[in-house]
């Protein structure tokens, strides 16, 4: 590696507090927020990229959110590499990481006879209860209210997204609107590794042969961007042929859902729509349950 490689840019700072940040603030100018849960990626660092070049300051929000895990789902598993995370946002150029402790973002936690003491919160409506707001019940809500608190603490004038989660952007982008928040939210397109996996702080749970397998995600993907002059059906019957085909395969791949939805509202597109479109799946491999999906036009 050359010496410029190495030569990385100033360390952020690194704050825990409400007070904190807003003691900082003054300083920020225009301040672009990347809400991450850690365990830091490609996909982060394009987001951090992305953000640079929208505003001065770039805050990295480092939070594994409880109220958005079912008690089934991983939370404790969830990988937290703090210092690994720290270095990637001083490479990436990050000005600030917020890493608050549970009890700044839920006071009410340690006090309460049950969760997180979190009376009030965001609901994501009717786009929140299809595809991962069915599988996954109540994660949309604590995701909004998450990122409304984030909002409110760090007062970003833009705060950037990763399209990889497709539904969450689409749900992101109607809380903004719908209660009229004044920041503006923008995406940034899927990073995968160089063998189309999507890149995802998951991956890591992945043996080899379930990484194998899991690349039946990306190619079903590809199979039904390339079937999209036929319409809606054959997108669909493209991707799920290669869906079938793994699920035979050592491990299988076994879906939750694959759909074609709108990119705006995720209701399933009709087979004559023309226009744009999202293919979205998610799917089990061995323990790990992954995400993926792309964007195309009809
Ligand atoms: P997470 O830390 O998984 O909650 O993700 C934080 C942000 O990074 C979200 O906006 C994600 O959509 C985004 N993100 C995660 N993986 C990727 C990826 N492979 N490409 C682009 N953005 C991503």
């Amino acid at each position: 590696m050359t010496q410029s490689a190495f030569s990385s840019r100033p360390a952020p700072t690194v704050v825990r507090t409400a007070e904190e940040l807003a003691a900082l603030r003054p300083e920020l100018g225009r301040t672009a927020l990347v809400p991450t849960m850690g365990a830091l990626h490609d996909g982060h660092r394009a987001l951090i990229a992305a953000a640079r070049e929208q505003a001065d300051t770039v805050v990295v929000s480092i939070f594994v959110n409880p109220l958005q895990f079912g008690p089934n789902d991983d939370l404790d598993r969830y990988p937290r590499t703090f210092d690994a995370d720290l270095a990637a946002c001083a490479q990436a150029g990050a000005t600030v990481v917020f890493a608050p402790p549970v009890d700044v973002m839920y006071p009410d936690a340690a006090t309460a006879a049950t969760g997180l003491g979190q009376l009030v919160t965001v609901g994501p409506g009717p786009m929140g209860e299809v595809l991962e707001g069915e599988f996954r019940p109540g994660f949309f809500q604590g995701v909004l209210t998450v990122v409304a608190k984030l909002f409110n603490l760090v007062r970003p004038d833009v705060a950037v997204f990763g399209q990889k989660d497709a539904q969450q952007l689409a749900v992101v982008r109607r809380m903004v609107r719908d209660l009229c928040l004044p920041v503006d939210i923008a995406a940034v397109p899927t990073r995968r590794d160089d063998d189309g996996l999507a890149t995802s702080s998951r991956n890591v749970y992945l043996s080899v042969k379930e990484r194998h397998s899991a690349l039946a995600l990306s190619r079903a993907l590809f199979a039904g961007e390339r079937a999209a002059g036929g319409g809606a059906s054959a997108v669909l019957a493209a991707a799920r042929a290669v869906l079938n085909d793994a699920a035979h395969a050592a491990p299988p791949v076994s879906p939750d859902y694959l759909a074609l939805v709108d990119p705006a509202t995720f209701v399933e597109v009709e087979q004559g729509h023309s226009g744009d479109a999202v293919l979205v799946v998610a799917a089990w491999v061995g323990e790990t349950r992954l995400i993926d999906n792309v964007p195309l036009t009809l």
